[in-house]
């Protein structure tokens, strides 16, 4: 018997421990969602074997002639995703895709434009705790008094610091970037125009946020949020990029490519270009309004009033909590998020005055409206009462009992 239970049961027991987590709680970070079977599959497949440094007809290994037609779907696939020009498949990360474009366009000392950490930015797109931030000469733009992304004044900043590069995207901002006007800004100051689409990388493809390839010289993602694939990054990029990108992922920032993480993309991107695909974006944007409308009533208040995307972030303040408070409440009823800064949060970010919370695991488990208003009341449930055990018990058994009835992978997972 060559099953991890029988070879490793300490570390089948972690693992099997993991899946009952996944089935029994209800999952609201923002970033993640649950693959396909067939996703994993792939993922878990003898391509884990195969070296394959290069690209598809361009190897420096022998023996790649079927990794080299997986690697091409792969590519064909996202490119018609998104309508994009150019694509490679083999970042191992978001961080790395972004990486790649940056050693692409930007020496050390170059002026970056990216948003605000604190604003909803992500750490890639220039903190100080990031390779970002620590080669580059970061200027951020941010949000206005309204909590949107304030335009005029990134022009302003962009036409006073004239930056190699200004950077779109972001991992906690609810509302639709406009992403033209973004590229007539770079355009006016001669900055290269970058969206780093993570976040909403699945809606993009089923058409219901706007989409950035029109307007940008590159686009990199994740492939593992709201496009529900494999942990993974990539970058599209207009078709005159295609060397520059291509020799800083290999062999300038990585060796050899996941071929068996890239299968599994390919079978995500199959996926992204069905008409369900679709029909679940949809839901994922009808579940996040639902519960940010639910928890208004309940009396929280939502950064930006509203969302228009998979996720919002939600202020305590008004239920004078803190976001590490009521991660761990959350926690304790079954019930995962993160803890995020809020926009001028008086809070350090470890602590915080926020949550973030997200549709896309919910939804791909097949929650619809009803059960998106239910998940919010109990979230409101335990920040009425986080420090009562019987109110987290309550809870907790009504987060089994909706669970129970919406297997993730079902009962053997
Ligand atoms: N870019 C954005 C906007 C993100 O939100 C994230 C992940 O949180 C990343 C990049 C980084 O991706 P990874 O964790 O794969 O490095």
């Amino acid at each position: 018997d060559t099953t991890i239970a029988a070879y490793d049961p300490e570390l089948a027991a972690h693992i099997q421990a993991e899946c009952r987590r996944q089935e029994e709680h209800i999952e609201l970070i923002a970033s993640e969602n649950f693959t396909s079977p067939a996703v994993m599959e792939a993922q878990g497949s003898q391509l884990t074997n195969k070296y394959a440094e290069g690209y598809p007809g361009k190897r420096f290994y022998g023996g790649c002639e079927f990794v080299d037609k997986v690697e091409q779907l792969a590519i064909d696939r996202i490119k018609q995703l998104f309508g994009a020009e150019y694509a490679n498949v083999q970042p191992h990360s978001g961080s790395q895709a972004n990486q790649a474009v940056y050693f692409s366009v930007l020496k050390p000392g170059d002026t970056v434009m990216g948003m605000n950490l604190a604003h909803g930015g992500h750490l890639t797109h220039g903190s100080p705790a990031n390779i970002s931030g620590k080669m580059y000469n970061i200027v951020p733009y941010g949000l206005n008094d309204k909590e949107e992304i304030d335009y005029d004044e990134m022009e302003r900043i962009a036409i006073e610091t004239k930056p190699k590069l200004i950077i779109g995207g972001a991992s906690a901002y609810a509302l639709r970037f406009d992403f033209e006007r973004m590229g007539q800004i770079a355009r006016k100051v001669g900055a290269y125009f970058m969206v780093d689409m993570a976040h909403y990388a699945g809606l993009i493809a089923a058409g219901v946020y706007p989409n950035p390839v029109p307007h940008a010289d590159f686009v990199t993602s994740t492939t593992h949020k709201t496009l529900r694939g494999p942990r993974g990054g990539l970058v599209l990029a207009k078709a005159e990029h295609e060397k520059m990108i291509n020799s800083s992922v290999f062999p300038t920032l990585q060796g050899g490519p996941l071929e068996h993480v890239i299968a599994a993309k390919a079978v995500a991107f199959k996926e992204a270009l069905q008409p369900e695909f679709k029909v679940y974006q949809q839901q994922v944007l009808k579940n996040a309004d639902v519960m940010a409308r639910t928890l208004i009533e309940r009396g929280l208040r939502i950064v930006s009033g509203r969302t228009e995307s998979h996720l919002f972030l939600v202020d305590l303040r008004p239920k004078s909590l803190t976001g590490k408070a009521a991660d761990a409440a959350l926690g304790l009823a079954h019930i995962t998020v993160n803890k995020n800064s809020i926009p001028n949060d008086p809070e350090s970010p470890f602590v915080t005055s926020g949550i973030r919370i997200g549709s896309p695991a919910i939804t791909t488990r097949g929650f619809k409206e009803e059960e998106a208003r239910m998940v919010a009341n109990l979230v409101a449930d335990v920040l009425d009462n986080p420090a009562d055990e019987a109110n987290l018990t309550t809870v907790r058994e009504k987060v089994l009992a909706l669970t129970s009835r919406f297997p993730v992978y079902g009962k053997k997972a």
